[in-house]
């Protein structure tokens, strides 16, 4: 399954509480949900989703109808009742809770994101100049700078930043996708920086302080454990920031973490990484539990003296 498809069937079952902004969602889907004329929608999650909005917003749902596009079946929608077409109305809805309906709408109708691992692009397909400006113009009211570019007929608003794409999803409420997406995004960083400091430090053996490389060192064996997605949220972050920053010590690398984390914190959470990284190294697949590390090393910390400041 795409990403994109993947994105859809989870929007496709997110259902604004309010009436207006079910409403907001109906006018997306319709306005740029067409092509030549009739209303197809791609799959049925999202077929079914325009009943349930057009029953809570208009009271009569949409007659249904499959029909075969190729090798693909789609979803006919009738035009509905009592909704506007695009240009009869005064625009798209500007307050903020209709506003992300509408926006999630539109993704729903016309979206398009790249599977996390190929590159961080999200885009909006558009009918029209003004479509697309309008459109533009709500996602940079949700703080999210999109550009515009036109492709034969079609205009297209688009994000190209991975932390925008991220933020996109979250603002739409694509809440298990954004984690799939943040952890490949995650994982390609990760790996891009240890290459990064692994070629550093050949080229130069004193640059990367001795505790610092040793952790770099953890998080290298872990990756190549395929451990990184199981590790703790919270050592992930700490084995970023290290990657980010080799060179700080354990107080400030304590500072740049969200929520910040005293420096005995900091040390924990590497010591707990180093354990991680001891169980790889022994062909191990989880983190040692207290009791077995008690047996492995007594109640000496000499194995993770490395990961101490001094
Ligand atoms: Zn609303």
């Amino acid at each position: 399954m795409s990403f994109t498809v993947e994105v859809k069937e989870e929007l496709a079952h997110v259902m604004p509480s309010r009436p207006c902004c079910r409403r907001a969602e109906l006018l997306a889907l319709w306005w740029y949900g067409r092509r030549q004329g009739s209303w197809l929608v791609e799959n049925a999650a999202i077929a079914r989703k325009v009943v349930r909005l057009s029953r809570g917003a208009l009271g009569e749902p949409p007659r249904v109808e499959m029909v075969r596009a190729g090798r693909h079946y789609r979803f006919l929608v009738a035009p509905p009742v009592g909704l506007p077409a695009p240009g009869e109305a005064d625009g798209a809805p500007r307050n903020g809770c209709c506003r992300r309906s509408f926006l999630r709408g539109v993704f729903l109708a016309s979206g398009w994101v790249a599977d996390p691992g190929r590159g961080h692009h999200l885009e909006l397909a558009l009918p029209s100049r003004e479509a697309a400006e309008e459109v533009l113009t709500l996602l940079r009211s949700e703080e999210l700078p999109a550009r515009m570019a036109r492709r034969q007929d079609t205009y297209l608003v688009y994000l190209k930043d991975g932390e925008q794409v991220s933020r996109f999803l979250i603002m739409a409420g694509a809440h298990g996708s954004v984690m799939r997406f943040e952890n490949v995004r995650a994982l390609k960083e990760v790996k891009n920086l240890v290459n990064r400091l692994v070629n550093a430090e050949t080229a130069n053996l004193g640059k990367v302080v001795d505790a610092s490389w040793r952790q770099v060192e953890d998080v290298r064996v872990i990756l190549a454990a395929g451990l990184w997605e199981r590790l703790p949220r919270a050592l992930q972050e700490v084995a970023l920031a290290r990657l980010r920053h080799p060179e700080v010590s354990l107080r400030e690398l304590g500072e740049i973490l969200q929520p910040p984390v005293g420096k005995s914190g900091v040390n924990h959470r590497l010591r707990r990484l180093h354990r991680w990284a001891e169980r790889a190294r022994a062909g191990g697949c989880e983190e040692p539990g207290q009791q077995e590390l008690t047996e492995v090393y007594g109640n000496d910390t000499r194995c993770c003296k490395g990961l101490k400041e001094d």
